[in-house]
């Protein structure tokens, strides 16, 4: 294998690139600044080491606490769980929701070994009774296990007086927050319901 063949098979490893976009990426890379290059390598290079789950949310982060967690100008009487750190990037830019957030690291998939210990759900609870919590909107992907893990924290949370709110099924079903676009989103949340 030589170095193009090595690079193209690297890419091709990344998700939602096949075989010919990775050829493609290899021959752009091959033509590129040099500058570019080196900056480029540099930030795979040292991504895992520059970015940590936040000890509080657990979305990705460079500071500890995050700057969604550190800022007083929040709604922090209001928590929006999510399954993935990168769906936390996705609704802080769709701008219509000014609240904090928790990520549970994934859904209850007992199929896939995922149980309710693996995921951050004991944490939820922690930051909900102590920083009291006054609504929390559960923004899990509306598919099997999203609905499973939805239900399953809304059960936990029954003693406590805290709303528990789930976004408007605006959202298509089985679809991905990845792939929903911000007005969907923004309504989703408008018209969130409770259980
Ligand atoms: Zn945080």
């Amino acid at each position: 294998m030589n170095a193009i063949d090595e690079i193209t098979d690297s890419f091709s490893r990344l998700p939602g690139i096949g075989k010919k976009s990775a050829g493609r990426i290899a021959a752009f890379l091959l033509k590129a600044d040099p500058a570019f290059m080196q900056r480029f390598a540099n930030q795979i290079a040292s991504l895992q080491e520059r970015i940590h789950p936040c000890s509080i949310c657990g979305a990705w982060t460079e500071a500890d606490p995050c700057p969604i967690c550190q800022d007083a100008g929040r709604d922090r009487t209001t928590i929006c769980v999510v399954e993935q750190p990168q769906d936390v990037t996705i609704i802080d830019s769709c701008h219509d929701y000014k609240g904090l957030f928790h990520v549970l690291g994934g859904v209850i998939a007992p199929l896939e070994g995922v149980s309710p210990d693996s995921l951050r759900i004991k944490e939820l609870l922690e930051r909900v009774e102590k920083e009291q919590i006054q609504e929390v909107i559960l923004a899990m992907n509306p598919n099997v296990e999203g609905d499973t893990t939805a239900l399953y924290i809304q059960s936990l949370l029954k003693s406590n007086p805290c709303k528990v709110t789930r976004l408007a099924s605006g959202l298509p079903v089985g679809g991905d927050l990845e792939y929903i676009d911000r007005l969907t989103l923004a309504r989703s949340f408008m018209g969130r319901s409770g259980f």
